[in-house]
């Protein structure tokens, strides 16, 4: 039976900016081509969201990200920043994610004035060709450009993002990837296979077989690089893709894998407070109307069961290198995850996929490229 003990949890905030230049061909989120749109006035309905939202929960983060914040004018993502910041003044960290090629020195400037802390930019890639493949608007020049002007106005945290088993990369292509990444000396590494979305040019261009993906082997052996190849260079893997220099881990990425709440603004957005899970319409000439005519934006909604958020709540939790923190899941889930899930650890402790030390039990480093099929036998139990 679940013990009956309350907590206080952490809430981050997440604006969705439904917005992108062009479209990447691998890229599945909700975004539109923003000359299609009236830019500004979605970032007034998104304005209009955050004010109602205002008074749910402590916020602790903020993240505004999409589609791609840096296409938007210079005037509309500062008046973004300086509303969230004046609406949440004691934030421990506010993330903006950019686009290399759509920042300049005079917008990061202005952003980090504004509070912004850490920057996240999507790389991808540092080959030519890859970009080319993945559809990206940026070249290679503006990576390393972006990262410079977003060290000489001021910020400290910097993060790339990375994409492995682009077809026609190798294990010399990626590794390549690796070291200019590294080279750029940033805080923060992301890196994630390439997925084949539904409905993106990628998936339709593999079924009619033109293009082939990386052999499965390869995929592995490059996120095996992955962690070797950062971990040698100073980082420290804290979740399954990502890697962080002591004390620059995501703060507001821990919080969705603790499964703390989140409010989620803009269309599309989906936020999880009070055990319940929702997503705002994702479409932006409906939520506009709906914000302008004071009506729900919520599309859809749905209330965890106390069983259904301990499932979440391991998974989740399992991404993390640290895993599930064993007294901290009793108090979040009332749960004692070793009763609530004895046939999948006893099973994967035995075949060494899962392990426990110091009241933490976790996935280990020859489970960390199988993951999702050791998490998935934590989903229903
Ligand atoms: S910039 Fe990001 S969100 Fe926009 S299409 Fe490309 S991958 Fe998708």
């Amino acid at each position: 039976m679940p013990v009956s003990i309350n907590i206080i949890m952490n809430t981050g905030l997440y604006i969705h900016i439904p917005f992108c230049r062009t479209k990447c061909r691998y890229c599945g989120f909700y975004s539109e081509c923003i000359d299609n749109y009236n830019s500004k006035k979605v970032i007034d309905a998104i304005l209009v969201e955050m004010q109602r939202r205002k008074s749910t929960g402590t916020v602790g983060t903020i993240y505004i990200g999409g589609g791609s914040p840096s296409c938007l004018t210079e005037d509309d993502l500062l008046q973004l920043a300086n509303e969230a910041v004046k609406q949440y003044p004691s934030i421990e960290e506010f993330t903006i994610e950019a686009n290399p090629g759509q920042v300049d020195s005079l917008l990061l400037t202005e952003l980090q004035s504004a509070g912004v802390t850490r920057l996240s930019i999507g790389a991808q890639s540092f080959n030519k060709n890859e970009l080319e493949i993945l559809g990206r608007a940026h070249d290679v020049n503006c990576i390393s450009r972006a990262v410079d002007e977003a060290r000489q106005a001021g910020f400290e945290n910097i993060s790339l993002d990375l994409i492995f088993a682009i077809p026609g990369s190798d294990l010399s292509s990626y590794e390549q990837n690796l070291d200019c990444a590294i080279e750029l000396d940033v805080q923060h590494i992301s890196s994630y296979a390439l997925t084949y979305e539904k409905n993106t040019p990628f998936i339709k261009a593999l079924i009619e077989g033109r293009i082939e993906p990386v052999d499965e082997e390869i995929d592995r052996a490059m996120y095996e690089m992955t962690i070797d190849t950062l971990t040698k260079a100073g980082f420290e893997q804290y979740e399954i893709s990502n890697f962080a220099k002591r004390g620059f881990e995501c703060k507001h990425n821990l919080n969705y894998w603790s499964n703390d709440q989140y409010i989620g603004i803009g269309p599309g957005a989906s936020s999880y407070l009070n055990h319940v899970r929702s997503h705002n319409i994702a479409d932006i000439d409906k939520y506009t109307q709906a914000i302008a005519n004071n009506e729900i934006i919520i599309a859809d909604s749905e209330t965890l069961t106390d069983i259904e958020r301990a499932c979440e709540t391991a998974i989740l939790n399992l991404r993390r290198i640290s895993g599930i923190n064993l007294p901290q899941f009793k108090v979040q889930t009332r749960y004692d995850a070793e009763q609530l899930f004895a046939e999948p650890i006893e099973k994967y402790i035995a075949a060494s996929l899962l392990a426990k030390r110091d009241d933490h039990i976790f996935l280990t480093r020859t489970a960390l490229p199988i993951a999702d099929s050791v998490l998935c036998d934590f989903a229903g139990v």
